[in-house]
């Protein structure tokens, strides 16, 4: 068994953005949603844990609702953001 050392908020932010991303009134091209990805990061604690890559996916699937929404409303801070400020044209 190989364990890693992975930071779950990351994986986090990067599935809930991946869900949201239809529902965002911004641009959302990779660059933009990497954008969002790293404002959200910045401001979320990290969460490390040493694991195996399959046990870190069912990880993500058993969050507390309440950090879920955290992390929602970060994501859409995130949104709001780069929709007035584009890194691009
Ligand atoms: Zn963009």
């Amino acid at each position: 068994m190989e364990f890693v050392l992975r930071n779950m908020t990351e994986g986090i932010v990067l599935k809930k953005l991946n869900l949201m991303k239809e529902s965002l009134d911004c641009c959302t091209c990779e660059h933009c949603l990497l954008d969002i990805a790293s404002y959200a990061l910045n401001r979320l604690p990290a969460k490390y844990v040493a694991t195996t890559q399959g046990e870190l996916l069912s990880r993500l699937d058993s969050l507390e609702p309440q950090y879920d929404a955290t992390v929602m409303t970060v994501i859409l801070q995130g949104a709001i953001l780069v929709k007035d400020h584009p890194r691009h044209e």
